[in-house]
């Protein structure tokens, strides 16, 4: 039923695990289905902290392309925003002296992954000549979860950046293969100023391992052959902001907002749920 032409992504995995439905209505059939929150309520709350998230990746992206000189949080309508200024605050109080020179910011790599493909977009990618390279996400989210290493890195995001980087990164090593071990993927904690940083290394041995996960992903979304293959999920708390809520009339059930801010460019027609 997928297109041929798909490109999975971290999101569309993640989609796929928490909720086959949820990766069919939106991956497979595309359907759009905007759910607005009511005023007030937690998924209206949870949308004005995606928005604000993503204009704290606006403004991190245009700070390593040397743009504007002033400082973004003192531009409307964003003076008063408490969070944004708290968090730009700690973005330019922190240290970058050890990243690698070279930085890359919103960069796109699709990597294969046996027939399928995958993408990975880096909020930035940070390289020396002599092969290291480091990844950086930018994280805004609350849950102490963020904080656990190694939770961390059994996330789909910490798989698929890290498989993506290696599989197709010569492009940005001189054209020289990528070593997973001189690969990095450091998280930057928005809402944690006493640990801001979780970086976690690679090895050859968890590229295998993931490459051999996210090929199974893939593949068992991918030979699904109808909508009944696709059934919702059991645990709604899944579904408190899933944005076809109404839709698989799954409302009213209480849950935990997504850890991670939406930071996927093939989620082109729900702008809302999905949270970095
Ligand atoms: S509302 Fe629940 S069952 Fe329906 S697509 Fe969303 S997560 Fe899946």
């Amino acid at each position: 039923m997928l297109d041929p032409a798909f490109v999975f992504s971290q999101q569309s995995l993640n989609d796929f695990q928490e909720c086959p439905r949820r990766f069919y209505l939106r991956y497979v059939v595309r359907l759009a289905w905007p759910a607005a929150p009511l005023p007030g309520s937690d998924a209206a709350r949870h949308e004005a902290h995606v928005q604000r998230g993503a204009v704290l990746h606006r403004w991190i992206e245009r700070f390593w392309l040397g743009i504007p000189p002033q400082a973004p949080a003192s531009t409307a309508p964003y003076e008063a925003d408490q969070d944004l200024q708290t968090w730009w605050r700690r973005f330019a109080d922190t240290d970058f002296s050890d990243l690698p020179a070279q930085h890359l910011p919103e960069l796109s790599l699709v990597a294969a992954l046996g027939a399928y493909r995958l993408l990975a977009r880096f909020d930035l990618l940070a390289i020396e000549p002599s092969g290291r390279v480091v990844i950086v996400d930018w994280k805004t989210g609350r849950s102490p979860t963020l904080l656990d290493a190694q939770a961390m890195r059994r996330r789909l995001q910490t798989r698929v950046y890290l498989y993506t980087l290696v599989t197709a990164g010569a492009a940005y090593n001189a054209g020289l293969p990528i070593e997973p071990a001189r690969c990095e993927l450091w998280y930057w904690l928005a809402n944690f100023p006493e640990q801001p940083w979780v970086r976690i290394g690679y090895s050859a041995a968890e590229y295998q391992t993931d490459h051999d996960l996210l090929l199974a992903l893939a593949a068992d979304a991918g030979r699904r052959t109808d909508a009944r293959a696709f059934p919702l999920t059991d645990d709604e708390r899944r579904c408190t902001y899933c944005a076809y809520r109404a839709l698989c009339r799954r409302t009213g059930v209480p849950g935990s907002p997504p850890e991670d801010e939406a930071d996927d460019p093939s989620v082109g027609l729900i702008h809302l749920e999905m949270a970095d």
